[in-house]
């Protein structure tokens, strides 16, 4: 039977803060000693009261308004009771019923077009600490507890694992984008829990059952995880079971999930307002200053850059993939009205410039080319003064040394030859070695186009190809 996938996401996102959650501990804990950034807060000693992070707030604000979410003006802190050795309070503090953000909405490029995906919630939470376990032993560290947290939930409106994907890192991205987080996968910086079920194509309710898979720490893992957990779940509807309720984990990076335990409600974790939290409220004008200050979104530069820039959503993708690339590219088009020579410079940034970066593993900001310069290198290949052989030769050269297109060209003569004469000789020369053209010729006019190529390679890919093209005609036509 061919099921349809029914996939909910909830994340989690380190807020980008100095101190911690609720307490004055530098956030920073990542490869510390164990235990080196606790206090009688972060530890959930007796009698320790927790101050809110207003940044971390702020964050989560943003964050919110970035998926198009509504701010709840009254808001508050909840406690959220369970039991883990990580968890010294017996509670987390986390919001409930009144979380910041509420009822947002995400596009996404899906097969089909754009999708909509419903977010439902953002709330800010603290972290836990951490068990590590060593033999029959297990040992805490208490420097990730009461990091900011703060958690994305989603409808169910997930069809696709492509869906989930593009959803994953277009979120990721954006949340570096706004300085919430450095989402830093590999540092733990951004979690995924998937909650998944199938249905039979051509059903409208949604299945009676749902699976969680918790701490999913990569978004290939979190591919794999779907594609696992859609394959199990099949073969159990295939025999005619119900899939169990319940949350399963990872045991290492296959996505092959376990059992773990039967799913919790939300009424086992005896939820109450923090009764050392009063309630926070935000004004009109807060939320507007949080609107105001924010970056323009990776899905709205790409739309503009499409839309005013004549750009493919291809180009504009790999434009927009980090903030830092997208603002370079801006530089290098300042000034230039005419949508060919943006596109251009696109290409080339896009092609050669991203491509020895990666290659030579250099940093934007350790790149030797100017915005300027790449400008001057399509400058000149738009006034014929070279030609693109030559432009791709040379640009690793300008990448290498910092030296503009045309010191390179001038110092080592590679200006293009307009000598008429010049090239009328050279291309006597390549039509007597090519006799054969003539005669192909007769079948298809463009034959002779193959001559340009050979003409260029004798001059080093200085002549203009234009010229070289009417060279080539009139020499034909006279024999
Ligand atoms: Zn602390």
């Amino acid at each position: 039977m061919v099921y349809e996938l029914i996939i909910g996401l909830e994340i989690h996102i380190h807020a980008k803060t100095k101190s911690k959650m609720f307490c004055r501990c530098d956030a920073k804990y990542f490869s510390a000693p164990p235990n080196s950034h606790v206090c009688p807060v972060c530890l959930g000693l007796p009698g320790a009261l927790p101050v809110p992070n207003k940044k971390a707030i702020e964050q989560c604000i943003k964050l919110s308004l970035a998926l198009g979410c509504n701010i709840n003006k009254f808001s508050k802190f909840d406690r959220k009771n369970y039991f883990y050795p990580d968890l010294p309070k017996g509670y987390q503090i986390s919001q409930y019923d009144l979380p910041f953000g509420y009822e947002g909405n995400v596009e996404i490029e899906s097969t089909a077009g754009t999708k909509s995906i419903r977010i439902t919630r953002v709330h800010m939470e603290e972290d836990t600490g951490k068990s590590i376990h060593s033999g029959a032993k297990t040992m805490l560290d208490f420097n990730k507890s009461g990091v900011p947290l703060v958690e994305v939930v989603t409808e169910p409106d997930f069809r696709e694992i492509k869906d989930v994907t593009f959803f994953a890192k277009r979120l990721r991205q954006t949340v570096k984008y706004i300085g919430v987080s450095d989402a830093d996968m590999e540092k733990g910086q951004m979690r995924f829990e998937v909650n998944m079920s199938l249905r039979k194509v051509g059903e409208a309710a949604l299945p009676k059952y749902k699976v969680e898979v918790k701490n999913i720490g990569s978004i290939s893992v979190l591919e794999k995880v779907i594609a696992y957990e859609l394959k199990r779940q099949s073969e159990l509807l295939d025999k005619g079971e119900t899939p169990v309720q319940e949350t399963r984990g990872l045991r290492d990076l296959t996505g092959v999930t376990h059992s773990q335990r039967i799913k919790e409600e939300s009424n086992d974790y005896r939820y109450f307002p923090e009764p050392d939290i009063p309630p926070i409220t935000f004004t009109d004008e807060q939320i507007f200053a949080n609107r105001e200050t924010m970056c323009e979104l990776p899905t709205d530069k790409k739309a503009r850059y499409m839309k005013d820039c004549g750009l493919d959503s291809a180009l504009a993708e790999t434009l927009i993939a980090t903030k830092g690339r997208a603002e370079w590219f801006e530089q290098a088009i300042e000034g230039v009205t005419d949508n060919k020579v943006v596109s251009q410079i696109a290409k080339w940034f896009v092609g050669d410039v991203i491509a020895f970066m990666n290659a030579n593993k250099v940093k934007l900001a350790q790149l030797k080319l100017s915005h300027e310069m790449l400008r001057e290198l399509v400058e000149l290949l738009n006034l014929g003064k070279i030609s693109s052989t030559i432009a791709k030769q040379i640009l690793p050269e300008m990448l290498e040394t910092g030296k503009k297109a045309s010191v390179i060209v001038k110092e080592k003569g590679l200006e293009v030859v307009n000598d008429e004469g010049a090239i009328n000789e050279i291309v006597k020369k390549v039509i007597a070695a090519n006799p054969k053209v003539l005669e192909d010729m007769k079948k298809n006019p463009a034959a002779y186009k193959f001559l340009i190529g050979q003409v260029m390679k004798e001059m080093q890919g200085k002549a203009n190809p234009q010229v070289v093209d009417k060279a080539i005609l009139e020499a034909l036509q006279e024999k």
